[in-house]
């Protein structure tokens, strides 16, 4: 079943590559496979007919004929009914009542309009608009909201006429850069949600039409997912410098009652699920790691401030989550550990030093048990129930730790030693809830060859894996502040030779060192090592395993002259401490 879902999604994003590059579109840097995960999610620009048929009574009769002509099937027809329009509203500039009772009309086939296949219907459509509301102004009402997130896009049009008229509306719309900012914050999310929508093609916009086109449906759904990424990559970068963070401060009551220094902040329910949905769709891992760079790294200013570091850092985290285990190591080898090692510690900082007397406070004097505090999900929803910021920094901190324990270790035993007693506090808290949480999860596994077994009570993991003729186990012991420390791993049972023992001891253990997620993913990571070794495949001439333990994949580099093969991980590591662009094998300058 899911190696069919699988084949589905490889074939759709393929489809969706190829059109992209129909649309003369070259994308790098975009993750195609990501676009099909995207959630379905509302619908608009309805049905108009249906909308005159309703309200029809009020609109004037000679618009009415020319609302129908903009429905039409041939383009002609459509491109000579804009220009009437266009016409009748400016000539109506003293009958604010006609525009009033004619605008619900425009405003739900303006979608429709300013995506024409026809550039001149698009440039006229802003036209329109920016006729209408200027006029209008307040008396648009709540039909602003059904244009103003198709203005924002317009402005993203591959075609230059199209998306100068459509900052040209905006600007007539929008006299002053106050009222500018204010309609682009206002507008932001919905314009982002219908870019997403576009880009998974749930969007009524890039269905099959009914019109007759110059263009097919293939290049307008190029033409409009290619505009929907450049909307959305501005609006990602909108993001990284937005210099008010999204907070909602809890009532003044109940943060004396807390007596917090910090107030809580409240991502809106939006801005929650989109950021790590940008992560996914615009950012490749070199690209991650180059914005993350730009966000906690490089000084800037203004300086973001700690609750929009933490926010990004959360959606991070959650977009990593969601990953499979592969494409998760893929981004978090990416990411540098200068980013991780900065964002622990400002998350660390943020943490209460003395945990046993605010304990009380954000489990709601005791109500709430640490598991519950680590587990439960967050609430910002209600004040009475809230989630505490200390809660949240605390669970964030847990959510990281699971997320990428490796990252986490390396910067715990980094630590001098006094931090390194403060954040003991904490590792006492979290590591028998993750340890549980370990050997949980592998309870009893069998896959091919390879058998894994929790001993709970001893906190051990054996793996074992049956060669044709031999059979190996290792013996895998959590330590009591896991992942905090590494796991210890020894020879339980071993019929194969001492040098291929000691191989795999060594690869197991590079396994479990640098995987970032669940032990048994890395044990599992481990299992296609051999499998693969046992098939035949060459090892990488560096690390000496088929599957790269940085990133999991297989060496696919060979040098020209000695015809040893590498993994890319592998070899860039070795260039860049050699200093040197050569062959680790036989010296000579590397050439794939
Ligand atoms: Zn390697
Ligand atoms: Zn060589």
């Amino acid at each position: 079943m899911s190696g069919n879902r699988r084949k589905g999604q490889a074939a759709s994003s393929s489809q969706a590559a190829g059109l992209l590059q129909a649309g003369g579109v070259s994308l790098s840097f975009l993750n195609h496979d990501a676009v099909n995960l995207l959630p379905a999610g509302f619908n608009t620009s309805g049905d108009v007919e249906k909308l005159i048929e309703t309200i029809g009574v009020d609109v004037d009769p000679q618009l009415r004929i020319v609302f129908k002509k903009l429905t039409k099937k041939d383009v002609q027809t459509r491109e000579k009914a804009v220009k009437e329009l266009l016409q009748e509203v400016q000539s109506s500039k003293d009958n604010t009542e006609k525009l009033k009772n004619a605008f619900p009309c425009f405003a739900t086939s303006y979608a429709g309009l300013v995506t024409d296949a026809s550039t001149s219907i698009r440039a006229t459509a802003n036209a329109i608009l920016s006729a209408f509301l200027t006029i209008l102004k307040k008396d648009a009402g709540v039909y602003l909201k059904t244009v103003f997130p198709f203005l924002l896009f317009s402005t993203n049009d591959a075609y230059h006429t199209v998306a100068t008229s459509a900052k040209t509306a905006f600007e007539e719309v929008c006299t002053t850069s106050e009222k500018r900012q204010k309609a682009l914050d206002t507008f932001a999310g919905d314009t982002a949600n219908i870019c997403l929508q576009i880009m998974s093609r749930q969007h009524k916009l890039v269905q099959a039409q009914k019109t007759i086109d110059t263009e097919n449906d293939a290049t307008r759904q190029a033409r409009l997912i290619a505009q929907a990424i450049n909307a959305l990559t501005d609006h990602l970068i909108d993001m990284f410098n937005f210099e008010n963070p999204p907070r909602t401060p809890r009532s003044p009551g109940s943060i004396n009652e807390l007596n917090l220094e910090e107030q809580l902040f409240e991502p809106s329910v939006n801005e929650q699920k989109r950021l790590p949905a940008l992560f996914r769709i615009v950012l490749s891992p070199d690209e991650l790691n180059n914005s993350l760079k730009k966000c906690f790294i490089t000084p800037r200013t203004p300086q973001l401030s700690l609750h929009h570091k933490l926010f990004i850092w959360d959606s991070l985290v959650q977009f990593l989550s969601e990953l499979d285990i592969q494409t998760r190591a893929k981004y978090a080898a990416s990411v540098d550990t200068s980013i991780t090692d900065n964002l622990l510690a400002l998350l660390f900082n943020a943490l209460p030093k003395d945990l046993a007397s605010k304990y009380k406070l954000f489990s709601f004097n005791g109500a709430l048990s640490v598991r519950q505090i680590l587990t439960s999900s967050l609430s910002f929803q209600s004040a009475a129930s809230a989630t505490t910021y200390e809660h949240y920094l605390i669970n964030l901190f847990y959510r990281t730790t699971i997320c990428l324990p490796s990252c986490v270790r390396a910067w715990y035993i980094g630590l001098p030693r006094n931090q390194h007693q403060e954040v003991t506090v904490y590792v006492r808290l979290l590591a028998p809830i993750i340890i549980e949480r370990e050997l949980n999860s592998v309870g009893i596994v069998k896959k091919d060859r390879l058998t894994v077994k929790a001993l709970s009570t001893v906190k051990e993991i054996i793996a074992s894996y049956r060669f044709e003729e031999a059979k190996l186990s290792l013996k895998i012991t959590l330590p009591d502040d896991y992942p905090f420390s590494k796991p210890t791993i020894e020879t339980e049972r071993a019929i194969v030779n001492a040098d291929l023992l000691r191989k795999l001891l060594r690869q197991l253990t590079a396994f479990l060192d640098k995987q970032n997620g669940l032990m048994l993913d890395g044990i599992l990571q481990w299992k296609r090592a051999i499998d693969n070794h046992l098939e035949g495949i060459e090892d990488c001439s560096i690390c000496m395993s088929t599957v790269s333990a940085a990133n999991y994949t297989l060496p696919q580099l060979q040098c020209r002259e000695c015809k040893k093969k590498f993994h890319g991980h592998c070899l860039y590591k070795w260039f860049e401490t050699s200093n040197a662009p050569t062959c680790p094998m036989c010296r000579h300058t590397f050439y794939n």
